[in-house]
């Protein structure tokens, strides 16, 4: 999984122009990243890539980024051979990022953002972390529930009274629960900051996993012994999830889906187990005292990954779990780095 994140002083460029600047993001990491990948001391050949895009962290702060699920491997330029990387290692996540930022600012120089840029975030190093997550699966189910889900469900507002909204996360790293206090209209501004533009596709395909490399894909399924898909349906023609945008909590028993269909491939997957899902976990123990109002931005949580267990990493984007491999290097670095 590659996650990209934009830098905090481009935040405030963000909220203002999200479509320009979320589209940005978008495309800027996958061309990075399929660039990279072609270079043969890499996969050397064409990858594919489905993203995410984020814009909360966990106390609801404002923390664009985007996650992509990506095959360890390619297309070589015979359009036929598959191209292994190595289990535990896709590009260099240093010039990624390089090429990241270059391919970005390159993106707004066509747009009237670019003046609104503080010159030193072309000059800081922009956060790029590439992690192993085995066949993806266990990743693709922490993901899933994104594209349904706002950005605060109901069971996480533990009380609104006197102007104030409490709501409780976990923080990023320790996973210990915490509460913050907001004025209503803090919160409000807080919450409806996540609201994307309309229409806007949050989910996005590329390289091999684009509509116009459909019948490589399955070639390729066919050539590594994957399942046969089901036939394509109308999703296949989307670029969204054929998926009821309701979030997950408000569904009934009788409503809960129990597949979600993967546009590109036709193929259906596992609904992800949304109660599993630590965001919304139970807070334990009892309410602590209602702190005063938070008035500041928490600091956003760009710490490294942490290692919860020897087979579960922390996001350090978001904070979700995610699988790992004990015998891997940690998120973010080469084999070179470990
Ligand atoms: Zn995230």
């Amino acid at each position: 999984m590659l996650t990209f994140t934009l830098p905090g002083p481009l935040r405030s460029v963000a909220r203002s122009h999200q479509t320009i600047v979320y589209d940005a993001l978008f495309r800027a990491s996958a061309e990075a990243a399929q660039h990279l990948a072609r270079d043969s001391r890499f996969v050397g050949g064409q990858i594919g890539l489905v993203g995410v895009l984020h814009t909360w962290a966990r106390d609801l702060s404002y923390h664009p980024h985007v996650h992509y699920l990506v095959p360890a491997g390619g297309l070589a330029d015979d359009g036929q051979t598959w191209l292994p990387s190595r289990s535990d290692f896709l590009v260099p996540v240093k010039a990624l990022s390089h090429l990241f930022r270059a391919k970005f600012r390159d993106s707004l120089r066509k747009t009237d953002c670019l003046a609104s840029v503080p010159a030193g975030v072309w000059e800081q190093d922009w956060v790029v972390h590439c992690q192993p997550v085995g066949n993806g699966l266990t990743a693709f189910q922490y993901l899933a529930p994104y594209i349904f889900r706002v950005a605060l469900s109901n069971r996480r507002i533990v009380t609104v009274e006197d102007d104030r909204v409490t709501f409780r996360y976990r923080a990023s790293g320790t996973g210990e629960t915490k509460f913050c206090t907001l004025l209503a209209e803090q919160f409000i501004h807080r919450f409806l900051q996540h609201v994307l533009p309309r229409s806007f596709v949050k989910v996005r395909y590329y390289g091999l996993f684009s509509p116009g490399h459909r019948q490589q894909l399955s070639a390729l399924r066919q050539q590594l012994g994957a399942p046969l898909a089901e036939p394509a349906s109308r999703a296949a023609d989307s670029n969204t999830f054929a998926a009821p945008l309701v979030e997950p909590s408000l569904l009934t028993a009788t409503d809960k889906v129990d597949a979600v269909e993967v546009p590109s491939t036709g193929s259906r997957l596992p609904a992800p187990a949304t109660d599993a899902d630590p965001f919304d976990a139970p807070p334990t123990g009892s309410l602590p005292p209602v702190p005063p109002a938070d008035l500041n931005t928490p600091s956003s949580p760009s710490s490294p990954s942490v290692m919860v267990s020897p087979h579960r990493v922390r996001c350090p984007a978001c904070g979700q779990l995610m699988q790992r491999q004990a015998t891997l290097p940690p998120h973010g670095r080469s084999p070179h780095e470990w």
